[in-house]
């Protein structure tokens, strides 16, 4: 069965072996992986591990933190400007698509947010742009490198005078990007890193410094790092999930994983723009090499393209509920082999309707 759903997504499969032996004798101690205390030592080695796999892929110096917290996206978009929104600052947000605006959303519960570039009137089929003059007084300015639902994805970030943060939840380690840029950086495991129930944060120190006191230890990025990560019980089967894929990651490099994305997803595009009946509606310059999104402007033939994909063992294609249509998403666990099978599923199902 291939699986190109959006998330919770495939994991590579040495991952998931390997988990599955780990739940039942963890280094041969006679433990499960997930009876370890979280304050013992095996644990303590998982996360040193995972903090500083996470800073070697991402070339980060010292002057970042990495924090595991729970909560997923949703509580990241509340926290953030929980934690550096406040004595009546302004925060800037891109609005690109779902995800971005339920950053937006939430962020009004705790402060002013202007909205410099949104591409809401284009139903986020394009990227918005990204304005060059940045003003200096706003707290930061957010960002959705990839917007899952629509099949976007930036490839230029701004010079930023104000601390860059950035959603990475459906793009993170599959491509090369200068990490560096961005003060604050958070990322669901679900999707490129591990299982659902943990979510990346990586922030500069410095901007730490700019949090606010009266926030409760559990939300407060600054405790969370005072306390790495332990502030409470952390999902340690979850990281240690994460600690699994990171190292896969690493064993292939993150130079290769940008390879393998740019060609799985050229493979797509490339069998996209050349069909009569699948269309990719977003235009070249936009498009996310991580989620794929067409259609087809026959809704019966949709519907009979899903049932025929599921019988061929492809699931997880459906677009998501908002956009109908298809996406399939190329996450690190995806192969080029898998592309490869899917385009001739495809392919089959055109020359059987362009017949028909
Ligand atoms: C999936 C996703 C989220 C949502 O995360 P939850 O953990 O379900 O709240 C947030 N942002 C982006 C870009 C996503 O793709």
């Amino acid at each position: 069965m291939l699986n190109f759903g959006a998330g919770p997504a495939r994991l590579p499969l040495e991952v998931t072996r390997q988990l599955s032996k780990d739940i039942i004798d963890y280094l041969q101690t006679g433990l499960s992986v997930i009876e370890l205390p979280h304050r013992g030592e095996a644990f303590a080695k998982i996360l040193s591990e995972a903090n500083a796999l996470v800073k070697k892929l991402m070339n980060l110096s010292d002057d970042y933190e990495v924090l595991w917290m729970q909560g997923g996206g949703r509580m990241q978009f509340a926290i953030l400007p929980m934690n550096f929104l406040h004595s009546g600052g302004t925060a800037a947000y891109i609005d690109s698509g779902h995800w971005a605006s339920e950053a937006i959303r939430y962020a009004r519960h705790y402060g002013n947010v202007v909205v410099p570039a949104s591409s809401k009137d284009q139903q986020y089929r394009i990227l918005p742009v990204i304005p060059r003059e940045i003003p200096e007084e706003w707290a930061y300015l957010h960002i959705t490198t990839n917007n899952t639902i629509y099949g976007t994805q930036f490839h230029d970030f701004p010079d930023c005078p104000v601390p860059l943060v950035a959603d990475m939840s459906s793009d993170i380690f599959s491509r090369q990007i200068e990490f560096s840029r961005f003060d604050l950086i958070y990322a669901v495991a679900q999707k490129n890193l591990g299982i659902a129930g943990v979510t990346l944060v990586v922030v500069k120190k410095s901007m730490l410094q700019h949090a606010a006191d009266n926030v409760p230890g559990i939300l407060s990025y600054r405790e969370m790092a005072a306390k790495n990560s332990l502030v409470n019980t952390p999902p340690v089967f979850a990281i240690y999930s994460c600690l699994l894929t990171l190292r896969w990651t690493d064993s292939i490099g993150l130079d290769n994983l940008d390879k393998r994305s740019r060609n799985k997803a050229a493979l797509l595009y490339a069998f996209l723009d050349e069909s009569r009946l699948f269309t990719c509606p977003v235009p070249f310059a936009s498009r996310s090499q991580m989620n794929v999104c067409f259609q087809m402007d026959n809704e019966q033939a949709t519907r009979n393209f899903l049932d025929y994909a599921a019988k061929a063992g492809i699931q997880g294609i459906g677009g998501h509920r908002s956009t109908g249509g298809f996406r399939v998403s190329l996450y690190n666990g995806i192969t080029e082999s898998d592309v490869v099978q899917l385009t001739d599923v495809m392919r089959k199902f055109e020359l059987q309707y362009l017949k028909g």
